[in-house]
């Protein structure tokens, strides 16, 4: 519907936005123009105006009728972007469409440079927050909110906190302060009296401030030689109370990156949010709402960045919160469902034998929640039906040799492995240990892979290494093995999920510490061979509930027991005061024939970081405190060599003290360790400082957990102290849950899962009600096929790929 009426009005409103709105861009002003444009030509204005006209607008108010408008006739541009007007371009980037493509519009999912106010500059910062996409910025909530929402008056003022006030300007000029800042400073005042307000480093502002403006501002009252100021504070002016975005109410206060500012990402937000808010729609069905009670979507929306009180910011955030759980109870149910379902993997026959001829050569016996374990896994690679197993437990009970089993049955029945571990140091252990394991039934060894054979089967297997370290020609050696199918188990890290490695007769993988990979990551070594049975295994104990949520789709052995013989880790917390005595005790362990870890939170020294640094830490050590023993220093920036060869020699107890980063935090695996000190121990979360004390205490010798901080809050203090009196991983998960967000304890890149950005996982009525929710749904309609659930499948589609092919 190009219409040439509706083009010229463009040309002139974006001319108009770009002058900032102040009606000078046409003579007489812009109602005069509307009036002879659209009157005369017998057209409706896309926007009503008020009755006052566009001058009657406040700049904010024009901005949004601007934008409104050129949104709306956004559809009709096509006459102006083929004018080769040097603004079409703009006009362009108002319009939804490019010359080609005419009859789509505007909708959540367009780039966001077309929100006014983002310029093609800034698209790439936003890029850099994860925006792209207007529906992007609109679900981009605030970190936290200020309540800036009650007024005090100039004379109540405190020192004590950030305050609120509403005030004119007298005066603002610019002022030198310090020998380079150019500041603005300013006297403002309201009927109970004045007070000066400096903003550093900006003024420009000096200008923005006109005598008898009126502004609202929410800062900090503090006292310079003995006269109060306010400085720096956040300031708007005030047009209309209902639209203050800055000061004056709960106000939002995002995460940025640089070259946006909390002002700019404000204005943004609000403005897509009153422009975009009613195209939110509500993808829930009305029967959901009705039962739970939840805010509708685009009220939620708005209410998580502009809240009108707490309560309501708290509904909002119940309601976004519960659709993450939602989906994602949905999700994982379905795949459940899927899988249950799908068949096509290999059926396997594990000889009783081969495994006997294995366990043989252990030198312990299997705990029975090992043989409990095994023999689900063995039941499950005996079926057509894929197996997706998770093998949990706690550090230090025993999941390798389980895997091993696994991994040596299917190489028996003649078919290919595989086992991928989150780093080079563990794949390079598993390596290492399997060898040994089997040494003595070793036909060939080479570099990157060794040979065996099982006794009784007639039968040889090779075991092969590929890791994204290794020589090119390295890799292609073991490769070429492996699609040939010559390599029957392969051990490695994500370089045996790259694209040029051929696994074809893939029939078990397992993936070893998966909660440092992703679903993504999962797939992809799944997707090497037809649809191989999926071993996953996991020291992250995870309390039940959660496990029933996150793992929804698996089937769980837990080895719920750890090996005979092994002690509690005593664990305690240390004052900085007493590093000495702490030292005293390292060395008398060592004159004991032990070794000992000593972990910091950082490599290298930083100025702004007041952590104890892996290399500094080392030097001081080996220099000073142990001049006489052997230390050694490991970190995740060493050549995987370099580190094989200081594993190598700790394992091998040439080294006794091994200082280290966190890169020792997943199954590293040395018995003769009897003490880990970690530095900076408030820097890690409880479920990691339960890792590391994992490091230890894998033996028969009495073990130890130091644990140092230099912090003094008594919050962290306390966390800490939990510790000590902890060993149960589960226990510690619990209790880390209720310190820590979701956020960070199941990240994506933890758990594989998406991100959860608003739901606490330690919310569990919330997830009760997801849970019951999404298995009504899906008893009442399974494969959503009724229409008052249309809108949920697009929102499940755009999970990641599933491990059985994607959800529709
Ligand atoms: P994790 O479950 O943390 O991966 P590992 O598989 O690395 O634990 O096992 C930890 C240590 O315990 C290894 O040295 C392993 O050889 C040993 N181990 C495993 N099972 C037993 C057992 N049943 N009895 C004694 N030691 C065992
Ligand atoms: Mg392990």
């Amino acid at each position: 519907m190009a219409n040439p009426v509706f083009d010229t009005l463009a040309k002139v409103l974006i001319l108009e936005r770009e002058r900032e709105y102040n009606n000078l861009t046409v003579s007489g002003g812009l109602d005069r123009l509307l009036a002879n444009l659209i009157h005369k030509n017998n057209v409706a204005l896309p926007m009503p105006l008020p009755a006052g006209g566009y001058e009657s607008l406040s700049n904010h108010q024009r901005m949004l009728w601007i934008n409104k408008c050129l949104g709306i006739i956004g559809g009709s541009l096509s006459g102006v972007n083929k004018s080769n007007n040097t603004r079409s371009k703009h006009i362009a980037s108002a319009s939804p469409n490019k010359q080609r493509n005419t009859s789509t519009t505007l909708n959540l999912n367009s780039p966001i440079n077309h929100l006014s106010g983002i310029a093609n500059n800034l698209t790439s910062k936003f890029k850099k927050l994860g925006i792209t996409t207007i529906r992007d910025m609109l679900y981009t909530l605030p970190r936290r909110h200020n309540d800036f929402a009650k007024i005090n008056t100039i004379s109540s003022l405190t020192t004590d906190s950030e305050q609120t006030i509403i005030v004119n300007v007298w005066e603002a000029h610019q002022k030198l302060l310090g020998r380079r800042t150019r500041s603005t400073e300013a006297i403002v005042g309201d009927s109970t009296g004045n007070i000066r307000v400096v903003w550093f480093n900006q003024p420009y502002l000096a200008k923005t401030f006109k005598t008898g403006m009126q502004l609202v501002l929410s800062g900090r009252v503090s006292l310079f030689k003995g006269t109060r100021v306010i400085e720096s504070p956040e300031y708007e002016i005030l047009n209309d109370k209902e639209d203050l975005m800055h000061t004056g109410r709960i106000v939002p206060v995002y995460g940025l990156t640089e070259g946006i500012s909390q002002r700019n990402m404000r204005k943004i937000v609000r403005t897509a949010l009153d422009i975009w808010e009613n195209s939110i729609g509500e993808f829930l069905p009305p029967s959901i709402i009705k039962r739970t009670g939840l805010m509708s979507l685009p009220d939620a929306i708005r209410q998580a960045h502009y809240p009108d009180d707490e309560h309501k910011l708290l509904m909002a955030r119940r309601r976004l919160a519960f659709d993450e759980l939602f989906i994602m109870q949905l999700y994982v149910f379905s795949k459940r469902k899927a899988w249950r379902e799908s068949e096509g993997a290999v059926k396997l026959h594990p000889q009783k034998a081969t495994l006997i001829w294995l366990l043989n050569k252990l030198a312990f016996n299997l705990t029975n929640a090992q043989t409990e374990a095994l023999k689900d896994i063995i039941k499950d690679i005996e079926n057509t039906r894929p197996m997706s197993r998770l093998l949990q437990g706690d550090v230090g009970s025993g999941k390798t040799i389980i895997a091993m089993a696994a991994l040596i049955s299917t190489a028996a029945n003649g078919y290919q492995s595989a086992m991928m571990a989150p780093t080079e140091i563990l794949a390079q252990q598993h390596y290492q240990n399997i060898s040994r394991l089997l040494d003595d039934s070793k036909l060939i060894e080479k570099n990157n892979y060794f040979t065996f054979n099982t006794g009784d089967i007639d039968k040889t297997i090779s075991v092969g290494i590929l890791l994204g370290s290794q020589t090119r020609k390295e890799k292609k050696e073991i490769q070429e093995l492996l699609s040939k199918g010559t390599i029957d188990i392969i051990l490695g890290t994500h370089a045996i999920i790259q694209p040029d490695v051929d696994i074809p007769q893939l029939a078990l993988a397992v993936v070893d510490e998966q909660h440092r990979f992703g679903v993504m990551q999962r797939s992809e070594l799944r997707s090497k061979g037809g649809s191989p049975h999926l071993l996953v295994m996991s020291a992250t104990p995870i309390p039940r509930s959660l496990a029933l949520t996150l793992y929804g789709d698996l089937d769980i052995s837990v080895l719920d027991e750890l090996p005979e013989g092994r002690q509690k880790i005593e664990t305690r917390l240390i004052e900085p005061a007493s590093r000495n005595e702490a030292y005293k005790f390292l060395r008398s362990q060592i004159t004991l024939g032990r070794q000992v870890f000593v972990v910091c939170p950082i490599i290298e020294e930083s100025d702004t970081l007041q952590v104890r640094a892996a290399t500094t830490e080392y030097i001081r050590l080996s220099e000073n405190v142990f001049p006489d023993l052997s230390v050694d220093l490991i970190h995740g920036r060493m050549k995987i060599r370099e580190k094989e060869e200081v594993i190598e020699k700790f394992r091998n107890g040439k080294t006794a003290i091994l200082v280290s980063t966190p890169v020792i935090e997943v199954g590293i695996d040395i018995p003769n360790a009897s003490v880990i000190l970690i530095e900076g121990a408030d820097r890690f979360g409880l479920a990691q400082l339960h890792q590391f004390r994992g490091r230890v205490g894998r033996g028969k010798n009495k073990s130890y957990c130091l644990l140092i901080t230099e912090s003094q809050i008594e919050q962290t203090v306390n966390r800490l102290r939990i510790m000590e009196n902890m060993d149960n991983g589960f226990s510690v998960a619990e209790e880390d849950l209720k310190f820590r967000g979701p956020g960070d304890y199941f990240g994506t890149r933890q758990s594989g899962l998406p991100d959860l950005r608003v739901a606490r996982l330690s919310d569990t009525d919330l997830l009760t009600l997801a849970r019951q929710e999404a298995s009504r749904l899906l008893i009442e309609d399974p494969n959503l096929n009724n229409t008052e659930n249309a809108d949920l499948m697009p929102m499940l589609n755009k999970y990641p790929t599933t491990e059985y092919g994607s959800f529709s």
